[in-house]
């Protein structure tokens, strides 16, 4: 396998490179990327690979105007080791946590969990609940676009050449909001999720105020159940309605069988995170656990 190795040292070089390339492909970790090279998966096969990890700009976590700034290129382990993404958006670490292996998690970053679009991303249903946002950028600047429309299907985004994804933005939770993030996996350690989802949900005065409620694993893309999630909003929270909605949640979703699981035990599975996911959010809300 030939391909030319570019490795910008910044974002303009970076810009400039993937402009004057045809068949490329970026590499952040390469966890997913190289993989897929030596298996001959991809097709049309890259000529050209750009490595994107000496550009600091893309290893950056930042808080800034109250919202916070993660660099496309920011590894697993960087995630769950920031003070920023600790305190503030604990459910992304505990998403990041759960990738892979230490050795992967090392390299593995963020953008590269987003743009491989695997439906079972692990970073993936967490940032969708925090209703994450991500900073498109090529030649003629940066767009920000809801991460939700960024998958377009199994393994394809809507990134176009020349485009790579710079920063994603979430808001930080906030006082009487919490999130959770669970995944069931075959084994304990080093599993892709047989499903995986996140819920973040703010409560006042012990209503739902607002509920986002993300699931990877189930449809072709990471997803939100937004009829779930209009039906619980206005609701009091209590155990019994989390235990009605974990219900629907197994309604709502139309996973398939694959070789990790059959699709009603992917229902039956959802039934059982959304159950939990919505206590522990809950829990957190109400400031009696402030675990993640
Ligand atoms: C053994 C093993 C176990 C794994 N376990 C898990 C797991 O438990 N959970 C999980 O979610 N994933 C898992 N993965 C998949 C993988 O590790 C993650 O998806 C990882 O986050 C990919 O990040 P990366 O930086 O290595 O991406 P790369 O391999 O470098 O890139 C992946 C894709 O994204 C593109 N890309 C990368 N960054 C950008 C960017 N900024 N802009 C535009 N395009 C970009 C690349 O061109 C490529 O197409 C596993 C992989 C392996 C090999």
């Amino acid at each position: 396998m030939e391909f030319a190795y570019y490795n910008p040292k910044n974002m303009q070089s970076l810009l400039d490179t993937l402009s004057s390339l045809q068949n490329y492909a970026v590499l952040a970790g390469g966890t997913d990327l190289l993989v897929k090279m030596k298996e001959k998966l991809l097709r049309p096969m890259p000529q050209a690979v750009v490595d994107i990890n000496e550009i600091g700009d893309l290893k950056e976590i930042a808080e800034i105007d109250g919202y916070l700034w993660i660099g496309s290129a920011v590894s697993h382990t960087a995630l769950t080791q920031s003070r920023l993404i600790l305190e503030k958006a604990g459910v992304l670490a505990e998403a990041a946590s759960q990738v892979g292996s230490p050795q992967i998690r090392n390299k593995g970053t963020v953008g590269g969990n987003i743009c491989n679009a695997s439906p079972a991303a692990d970073t993936v249903p967490a940032l969708l609940a925090l209703n994450a946002s991500v900073e498109i950028s090529d030649q003629s600047g940066r767009r920000h676009v809801p991460l939700a429309d960024v998958f377009k299907g199994p393994g394809k985004t809507c990134l176009l050449p020349g485009q790579f994804i710079s920063r994603i933005k979430i808001r930080p939770v906030q006082r009487n909001e919490g999130a959770a993030f669970l995944k069931f996996g075959k084994r304990k350690a080093l599993a892709i999720a047989m499903v995986n989802a996140a819920i973040w949900l703010k409560l006042a005065d012990g209503v739902i105020n607002d509920v986002r409620i993300a699931f990877g694993s189930v449809a072709p893309t990471p997803i939100r159940l937004y009829e779930l999630e209009k039906w619980l909003v206005g609701k009091p929270a209590e155990k019994e309605l989390f235990a009605q909605a974990g219900a629907r949640a197994a309604q709502l979703i139309k996973p398939i069988d694959d070789i990790r699981c059959t699709a009603n035990y992917r229902k039956r599975l959802a039934q059982v995170i959304v159950f939990r996911g919505l206590m522990s959010a809950w829990e957190q809300a109400e400031g009696r656990c402030r675990c993640e």
